[in-house]
């Protein structure tokens, strides 16, 4: 057994190999990669990606995930070689579904997708996108028909992000979220819109950098495994758990654009750098959902990033890094300026309350075009149809609109967005649960400290990367299953405060 498993480890180390090499391509293709490398680069992932696929669908890795099923489950549940057997056996009866050459076609599709995206959304050209848009729908369809029996064609997908959860399941809970939402949307939007003009100074680039840098580092993001680049569409990648990347974009007429998006991305790297270095380079080493993985990094930006206490501790230090743009304004002023609440286009720069519905539209639609309900060619008047109904408003144009997010350009459409909100939702269960054991986190973050908070997170959360799925992480954490309370009770107590309600 010994040996099958270090044959199985050392299978699986040469997957992670050539899987954490396409990441630095595809890291390389968003921030440094000049326009010329574009087509050798797509060619290039995707002859990465086929061979990773072919490497573990291998069937002598079946082979051993039979042989070793004794062992397995002679373990504990919890144990760590349990573990990796089950994870490992559920990844590889997924991609032993998926022809590698499938596999190569999406990758290829994919990337030059990408491409044409960073150029058409300037350029507000949805049309040069329809074609490749149009087949993005259809090989997301094929990729779900390789897994029949699903009740809904997004389901597959789902699973792909949210193992465990389903379009049925993802709306039940939205229905519940947006039941509560509306209202208070509608509450804060009465009143007088809080003034942000203060965030719309002049604040260099470089000044913006070491501040943001400076907090994420106190937050617990270690840069001995870990830097920051410039690209477009700021996100983390990883390439082994020592080396955990994050990436964001200025704009210097805009405060809160950049420093929010560094902590957001923090927030996933300092979940997959408490990872447990003994899983490196197997299926364990990294986050177990999209919707867990955006718990943390909405934790970070959010309900701590964003918190009273937080800023009665850094505002001082803000102050001084920009004496000019800041001196005059008291903190009770940027406090409201960085918790606006606001009907807007822009997802990523939504706030708190609406952002949730910025994300069901984005679901809604999904459903839909896989569903054959919605066609490509609408989608653009339909996204502005929802924005205007969702939240009374409407984009002057598609690059506001449809072309907004990276996701349907650089993946699939299906199973890109739930996690959003579900990750929301769950933010607020595990902060909760955190501050049972530790009533004092809220007095410490407002003294610049985190240690009880990220320590809590690490030893419940993080350590265990891919060990526990979402739904037995929550379980083991709260005692019971995904529930909205908890973050609803955030979001009335910090805006009832906040507005007055
Ligand atoms: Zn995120």
């Amino acid at each position: 057994m010994e040996a099958k498993l270090q044959e199985l480890k050392t299978r699986l180390m040469e997957v992670d190999d050539l899987e954490h090499a396409n990441a630095l391509l595809a890291w390389d293709q968003t921030t440094y990669m000049p326009p010329g490398g574009a087509p050798a680069r797509g060619r290039q992932m995707a002859t990465l990606a086929r061979l990773a696929h072919e490497k573990f669908t291998d069937p002598a890795i079946g082979k051993l995930l039979d042989d070793l099923r004794p062992y397995e489950e002679s373990l504990p549940y919890d144990s760590d070689d349990a573990a990796l057997i089950r994870v490992t056996r559920r990844e590889y009866e997924r991609n032993t579904r998926i022809p590698s050459a499938f596999v190569a076609e999406l990758n290829e599709h994919i990337a030059a997708t990408y491409q044409s995206w960073t150029e058409a959304r300037p350029a507000n050209d949805f049309a040069r996108l329809r074609p490749a848009l149009e087949k993005t729908l259809d090989l997301s369809r094929k990729l779900a028909d390789f897994f029949p029996g699903y009740e809904h064609i997004a389901d597959p997908l789902i699973d792909f992000a949210d193992y465990g959860m389903k379009a049925a399941s993802v709306r039940a809970v939205f229905a519940q979220l947006r039941e509560q939402l509306v209202p208070l949307v509608q509450a804060i939007t009465a009143q007088p819109p809080a003034d942000d003009s203060c965030l719309r100074r002049s604040y260099p680039e470089d000044q913006q950098l070491a501040f943001g840098e400076a907090i994420i580092k106190r937050f617990g993001y270690d840069f001995n495994r870990g830097r920051q680049d410039k690209t477009h569409h700021p996100f983390m990648t990883k390439f082994s758990l020592g080396d955990v990347r994050i990436t964001t974009r200025f704009k210097e007429d805009d405060l809160g654009y950049a420093l929010f998006s560094t902590l957001h991305e923090a927030g996933h790297a300092m979940y997959e750098q408490g990872i447990n270095m003994a899983y490196e380079a197997s299926p364990l080493a990294g986050g177990t959902s999209a919707g867990v993985h955006e718990s943390q990094s909405r934790t970070w930006e959010n309900i701590v990033g964003r918190s009273r206490g937080f800023w009665q501790h850094f505002y001082p230090e803000l102050q001084k890094t920009f004496p000019d743009q800041l001196g005059d304004v008291p903190l009770e002023t940027f406090y409201r300026a960085i918790n606006k609440v606001e009907r807007s286009l822009i997802r990523t720069e939504a706030d708190e309350v609406t952002y949730n519905l910025h994300v069901m539209i984005r679901f809604d639609l999904e459903l839909q075009l896989l569903e054959g309900s919605l066609e490509i060619r609408d989608l653009p008047q339909v996204w502005h149809d929802r924005y205007q109904a969702d939240l009374g408003i409407t984009a002057p144009d598609d690059r506001d609109g449809v072309l907004q997010d990276v996701h349907w350009y650089g993946g699939l459409i299906g199973g890109a967005f739930q996690g959003y909100t579900l990750g929301n939702i769950i933010s607020g269960l595990f902060y909760e649960a955190a501050l049972k054991v530790h009533p004092e986190i809220p007095g410490e973050i407002a003294q610049g400290r985190f240690d009880t908070l990220h320590g809590w997170l690490k030893t419940n959360i993080y350590q265990y990367g891919s060990k526990f799925t979402a739904n037995e992480l929550i379980e083991r954490v709260t005692g019971g299953p995904l529930r909205i309370e908890p973050y609803m009770a955030y979001l009335r107590g910090k805006y009832g405060e906040l507005y007055a309600l």
